[in-house]
């Protein structure tokens, strides 16, 4: 999909992101704010501008954020839960990195909160298999690998998804485009929760989803960037390394540098990235490269990534080195969650069975 294609549905939802920030900044309380990553490799840029940026500035407006890595969500994919550790740990690193707080912020794996996983059950019955089924996540990857092959988590994961969500109130997801089919059935659970059993006072929120400037940024292939698709630039990543990645990204023949979404994906996609690095406009990093072609257009982008991320890299690099101090953030946010969880797991009981 090209860089910026613009469907009535995504600018809606930007143009409510828009007021939704100012609503953050003037009410930061009235906000509880939850998102998470899979812990299947090292965040990469399309995590930064398209989610984290948002978690940091509405950390620093004052509303509460929780951070949850699925690491249930993993193995909906893959088989192996060897990398596990390790990926669960980097995750934690690149989001102190970014400046996620763990003072003000929760950061958790959400496999350690088993009175959030609970709610799975009766979520479950609020949703026909029809609808899970219609869900974009779950039908590609029938399409892809056949419904035998299909595992029940992965088929039952927009459910657990809504669970991660409504277990804390949240009423704010900041996510990357391709979320929010989920997160509109997180909004159709909590309305027909609430509809069955709490009528008189809705329990649950109905919570919005907040897209950035760069919901769906295209990796060195031209398609979505995902850390699972080795096309992705990691925040992590060397200077080197980062010039050999960039080095091998899709463009085409003509020299001219422009930003043509529609007809240039992959070359517009790069002046995205070197254009959200340096806070300009893909066009006009373009009319600076004017006909350099390619490999300017590369050097350019290249220049840009490590400028941007030099203090992030080298904070996460300081980070990695002290495990222990990644584990414990992760010990107190499991703890924090949890306390948050068993209250919601108490009074969704009360409201389901109040008679025993
Ligand atoms: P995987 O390939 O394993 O699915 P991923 O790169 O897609 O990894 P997720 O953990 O699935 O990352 O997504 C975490 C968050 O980052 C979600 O809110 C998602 O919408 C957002 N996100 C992921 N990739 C991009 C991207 N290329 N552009 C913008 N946002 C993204
Ligand atoms: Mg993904």
């Amino acid at each position: 999909m090209p860089a910026t294609t613009a469907t009535p549905a995504l600018l809606a939802s930007q143009h409510r992101g828009a007021s939704i920030t100012e609503r953050v900044e003037h009410e930061p309380e009235a906000f509880r704010i939850l998102t998470g990553d899979r812990p299947t490799g090292p965040l990469h840029i399309g995590h930064y501008f398209g989610t984290l940026q948002n978690r940091v500035r509405l950390q620093d407006a004052g509303a509460e954020l929780l951070v949850l890595i699925a690491d249930y969500q993993a193995i909906t994919d893959r088989y192996s839960s060897a990398d596990l550790p390790r990926d669960v740990l980097g995750l934690v690193a690149d989001y102190l990195a970014v400046g996620i707080d763990p003072d003000r912020a929760t950061i958790f794996a959400h496999s350690q909160v088993e009175e959030l996983n609970q709610l799975l059950l009766p979520f479950l019955s609020l949703v026909s298999v029809a609808e899970i089924g219609r869900n974009p996540t779950v039908k590609d990857e029938v399409a892809t690998t056949g419904s035998a092959a299909v595992t029940g988590l992965m088929f039952t994961y927009p459910v657990h998804q809504a669970a991660d969500i409504l277990f804390c109130h949240a009423n704010l997801v900041p996510v990357g485009k391709d979320q929010l089919p989920h997160l509109e059935l997180a909004r159709t659970i909590a309305r027909r929760f609430n509809d069955r059993y709490s009528p008189a006072a809705p329990y649950f929120p109905e919570p919005e989803a907040l897209l950035s400037a760069a919901p769906l940024l295209l990796g060195l292939d031209g398609t979505k960037m995902g850390k699972s698709r080795n096309n992705s630039v990691p925040l992590r990543a060397s200077a080197d390394q980062t010039a050999r990645l960039v080095a091998r990204a899709k463009t085409d023949s003509d020299r001219v540098i422009s930003y043509e979404p529609e007809r240039r994906p992959e070359v517009s996609s790069l002046l995205l990235m070197a254009a959200l690095c340096t806070d300009q406009s893909p066009q006009s990093v373009a009319d600076r490269i004017g006909d350099g072609g390619a490999a300017a257009l590369k050097a350019e982008v290249t220049h840009a990534i490590n400028q941007r991320f030099a203090a992030v890299r080298a904070r996460r690099a300081e980070l990695s080195a002290d495990p222990g101090y990644l584990r414990l953030i992760l010990a107190e946010g499991t703890e924090r969650a949890r306390a948050i969880a068993g209250e919601t797991l108490r009074s969704v009981r009360r409201l389901m069975y109040n008679s025993y």
